[in-house]
């Protein structure tokens, strides 16, 4: 086994054998595969075996991997613009195109990361409120900046502790935890903080910690009481963003956020992150205002023009209807073979073209606290039984699966097929032992 070899090679040169953690497989166990090369939804991996592939880069490729329309415009990059460090044609139309569509959006600046994007726009909202705490909620993911890896502290309600070592005390004392799902503890915390509070960030669809989809009511209320005390509201739409739908989280809520992330989708595959958002607050920003942000290889051509293809493809093709029909298909076939042949009852929690395995629960978990015990364990079995026969899931529990439209009705069929081979096999094992 190839993927064995390169393994062993590389935990002797990269942290733990990787370049981001969760692709180690240390929430399921075993050896990481490497993979060579991909195409629409697969993957093939260094001893040539092939996937059908569920975690889509975590999300970027709406149409599958290397789409031939968005080669097209890569390769013809290849051969013209590289990187300047200077101005260019590319992201002025990237930007034009957001901006015409997205009303809610006036001015946007593009970065390499949904974690830059996320950084900056929290510094936009403390310069124009001059003030200094952010609140977070507990399950939301927002990239690896100090200030956001934080949990929940186990003092005063609202109060955190870093979730990392090497974050400095200072660094997190300026942000307020709170459990999702709870306008009780919103309005508490507002009522002794609020004037304190620069902005609120939320994922409007929590999708990092297994997916948990909010009540409305509840983001309702996270904006109206953020606007009553002159706090921003930003939504971090890194995952959600052209993914569930053109206009986003935002859009299916009709909620408009004061700042907004991206990344993911918004570059096709290639590194893109933007903050985005009302002129009056994105006129802060440098050279224009006093907030300093920067980037060498920000609004590089190749995530430029491959963005832009795959937003003018997602805007001329609305794909998201049948992406969710698929998505359900797909899942509702699954959890019924899931749950003939193995002795837990599961289900799975959809939004989009988002799907999330888990243990069947009486609610709807909308938050942490709630996911059911030994989830990490029950997923790492099946994740192993569905790598075995070719598909590939995100390797954690909490990770989320994406389809794209390159996961057709027969790709679908052929996925709930290798499903059932691989769940007879180990009932069968079962059985035997
Ligand atoms: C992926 C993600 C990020 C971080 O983006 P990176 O490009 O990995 O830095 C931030 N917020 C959310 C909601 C994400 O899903």
């Amino acid at each position: 086994m190839k993927s064995e070899e390169l393994f062993e090679r590389s935990k002797k040169i990269a942290p733990g054998g990787v370049h981001s953690p969760v692709r180690s497989f240390s929430s399921v166990g075993g050896t990481p595969i490497f993979f060579q090369s991909s195409d629409g939804a697969l993957l093939y991996d260094v001893d040539g075996k092939s996937y059908i592939d569920y975690c889509q880069s975590f999300g970027p490729l709406l149409f599958g991997h290397r789409h031939p329309e968005i080669a097209e415009i890569v390769t013809e990059t290849v051969n013209t613009a590289w990187s300047f460090g200077a101005c260019e044609p590319y992201s002025l139309e990237l930007a034009e195109f957001i901006t015409k569509r997205i009303p809610w959006i006036e001015k946007i600046r593009f970065v390499n990361s949904g974690t830059e994007a996320v950084m900056s726009a929290l510094r936009v909202a403390r310069a124009f409120t001059g003030r200094n705490k952010i609140l977070k909620f507990d399950g939301c993911y927002h990239g690896h900046l100090d200030s956001l890896l934080v949990k929940a502290g186990s003092g005063l309600a609202g109060t955190s502790s870093s979730d990392s070592a090497g974050i400095g005390e200072e660094m997190v004392r300026n942000t307020l935890v709170l459990p999702l799902d709870d306008e009780e503890r919103l309005t508490e915390l507002f009522k002794r903080e609020g004037e304190n509070i620069a902005a609120v960030i939320v994922e409007p669809l929590p999708a990092n910690y297994g997916l948990l989809p909010q009540r409305k009511e509840f983001l309702k209320k996270v904006s109206s009481i953020a606007r009553e005390h002159g706090a921003l509201l930003i939504f971090d739409e890194v995952i959600s963003g052209f993914r569930v739908g053109f206009f986003g989280m935002a859009g299916d809520l009709g909620i408009d956020p004061d700042l907004v992330c991206y990344g993911k989708v918004i570059g096709g595959g290639f590194p893109v992150g933007a903050y985005a958002g009302k002129a009056k607050y994105m006129d802060l920003v440098a050279p224009q205002g006093k907030v300093y942000q920067a980037g060498t290889l920000s609004a590089n051509p190749f995530g430029m023009r491959a963005g832009l293809a795959t937003l003018t493809k997602a805007w001329k093709e609305k794909p998201y209807d049948s992406l969710e029909k698929s998505c359900n298909q797909l899942t509702g076939e699954l959890v019924k073979i899931l749950n003939t042949y193995t002795d837990s009852l599961w289900e799975s929690i959809n939004y989009g073209s988002l799907f999330w395995f888990k243990e069947k629960t009486e609610q709807i978990v909308r938050k942490v606290e709630d996911i059911p015990q030994g989830h990490k364990e029950k997923f790492a079995a099946i994740f192993h039984i569905f790598l075995k026969e070719g598909i590939y899931l995100a390797p954690s529990g909490y990770e989320v699966g994406f389809l794209s439209t390159a996961h057709t009705h027969s790709v679908i069929q052929d996925t709930i097929d290798r499903a059932e081979r691989g769940l007879k096999k180990y009932q069968n094992d079962k059985n035997k032992s």
